[in-house]
């Protein structure tokens, strides 16, 4: 590529180009450098299985991107992103029992966990008091808070494993099915630490916004920041896989929009030993199996409740939830795993043909794994809603290599950018005060890699850029290494 720049970001997915937007908005000049032959990384759409069928390709349900904080101060609208909310965020079917249901309203939620309908409350209508407050210092590196009580309280109760607070808390399965499903998530054993801040967060998220799907597909998420990005100016290039400084065009720094090792692969002789040793410990976590199918008809589950959530998590009780996850994480295949089901078509009436539906199910599954899980997972379907094969025209499988195949962020197919275990919850890609600076100041990672991990908000790239901009100031650009 000709021409030098204030700032190269190497990946375009949805980190990369917040990152690029945050860059560009300050007066940056900004390059953006994908090698896939498009844009989006893990957030892209696809018509894999027939034509006229669209279909996510990672990332479904976007909780955490109508609610990003960076992504609200957007015009992202005015470039074609349009969210649409589902009736509620998550269902969570059982046997023999009316689905869970999470709606935006806490009433209507509270009212169909029974007698932990109280307890529910209690333990989530807090944190609604100013929710934004409780994102902003959620989903960043770990500062002094703009909210210090609601932030306290999420650490003192997210701490514990999600199966201590949900015992603690719930007696009846349906509240606990319903914490497990959302806890599950964070892709740990619902035993370890840390789980239940990640259903806290999802929790609380569904009662601020449903977890809508973008009209058109996920694509429509990174088009739109990849067009209000070029509107201030910016360059993106497809096509350009990055494997050496040779690779980059001159820049006052650079940002990687990808997982820790493949930076220092590619800034090898610019980065001290010392890092580049921390960095090889990084662990990425487990994978997924993904089935998307196309629908003769919209999933027939047993309870039509479910039909009006975006996401089902199909598991049964939060017993076989944290089975599931426990033998992925153990590096067994569960013979019932539990699914994240997202029903996109049921919204968007874009993304199938006419009386058509797109299905999209994946669970998780040990790092690497290739095992087959198609039977499986149209099992436990089965299960939910008798029926679900004969609606099946055709589908489309990925397992964990097809997935870091197509995006080499995806090590072992894991999909959050690295484990959020305890050792790397606040402190990824290394235990820094700042994790996006690495100790050479025009290198930078802006993946999900760093806080606050997977999903698709941008915060990482957004705090990556703020980090790069505090420091480009006495810089020159110049080929790096
Ligand atoms: C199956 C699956 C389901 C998911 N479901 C959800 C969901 O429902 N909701 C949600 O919020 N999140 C979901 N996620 C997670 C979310 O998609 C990711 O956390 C998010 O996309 C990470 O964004 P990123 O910018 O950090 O990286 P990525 O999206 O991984 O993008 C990185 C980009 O960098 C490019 N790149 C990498 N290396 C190089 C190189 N050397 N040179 C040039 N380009 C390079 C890649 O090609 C890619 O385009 C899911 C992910 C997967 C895989």
């Amino acid at each position: 590529m000709d021409g030098s720049f204030d700032a190269v970001v190497v990946g375009s997915g949805p980190n990369g180009l917040a990152a690029a937007v945050e860059l560009a908005r300050a007066g940056a000049s900004v390059a953006v450098l994908e090698g896939a032959a498009s844009i989006g990384g893990s957030t892209r759409t696809a018509e894999s299985t027939l034509p006229g069928f669209l279909h996510d390709v990672c990332s479904g349900a976007h909780p955490m991107g109508i609610l990003s904080p960076f992504f609200r101060e957007l015009p992202l609208d005015e470039h074609g992103l349009e969210w649409v909310r589902p009736g509620a965020s998550a269902a969570h079917p059982l046997d023999g029992a009316p689905a869970v249901m999470l709606w935006r309203s806490m009433e209507r939620t509270c009212e169909g966990l029974g007698r932990d309908g109280d307890a529910y409350r209690r333990l989530v209508a807090p944190f609604l008091r100013d929710p934004h407050a409780l994102l902003r210092d959620g989903m960043g590196p770990l500062a002094w808070p703009e909210g210090p009580l609601n932030f306290a309280r999420l650490g003192a109760l997210g701490v514990w494993p999600s199966t201590w607070l949900s015992g603690a808390a719930f007696r009846d399965e349906r509240a606990r099915a319903l914490f497990a499903g959302c806890a599950s998530h964070s892709i740990l054993p619902l035993n370890h630490f840390l789980t239940s801040a990640m259903g806290l967060m999802f929790v609380v998220a569904g009662h601020v916004e449903e977890w809508p799907v973008a009209r058109g597909g996920s694509i429509a998420i990174t088009r739109a920041l990849a067009s209000y990005f070029e509107s201030l100016g910016g360059v993106v290039r497809t096509n350009t896989m990055v494997r050496s400084p040779a690779d980059l065009p001159p820049s006052r720094v650079y940002l990687f929009d990808t997982d820790p090792m493949q930076m220092v692969r590619i800034a090898d002789s610019v980065l001290p030993a010392s890092y580049k040793r921390r960095l090889r410990r990084f662990r990425y976590g487990p994978g997924v199996f993904k089935i998307d199918w196309a629908l003769d008809g919209p999933v027939p589950w047993k309870d039509p409740n479910c039909l009006q959530a975006s996401t089902v998590h199909v598991s049964g009780t939060a017993a076989e939830t944290a089975a599931s996850e426990a033998a992925m994480w153990r590096g067994d295949v569960c013979e019932r795993p539990f699914l994240i089901v997202v029903q996109q078509s049921q919204f968007d009436s874009t993304r199938a043909p006419e009386g058509k539906h797109t299905g999209y199910a994946y669970c998780h599954v040990p790092h690497g794994s290739t095992v087959d899980m198609t039977e499986r997972i149209e099992a436990q379907m089965e299960r939910f809603a008798p029926g679900f094969r004969d609606r099946i025209l055709a589908r489309h499988a990925t397992n964990t290599a097809d997935l870091h195949r197509a995006n080499p962020n995806c090590v072992g197919g894991a999909i959050t950018g690295g484990a959020a275990d305890v050792r790397q919850f606040f402190t990824r890609p290394v235990a820094r005060l700042d994790p996006y600076a690495t100790p050479n100041e025009r290198v930078y990672l802006c993946s999900a890699s760093t806080p606050p991990g997977g999903g698709v908000h941008g915060m990482c790239g957004y705090h990556a850029a703020r980090s790069a901009l505090r420091r480009i100031e006495g810089l020159s650009a110049a080929p790096l290494g």
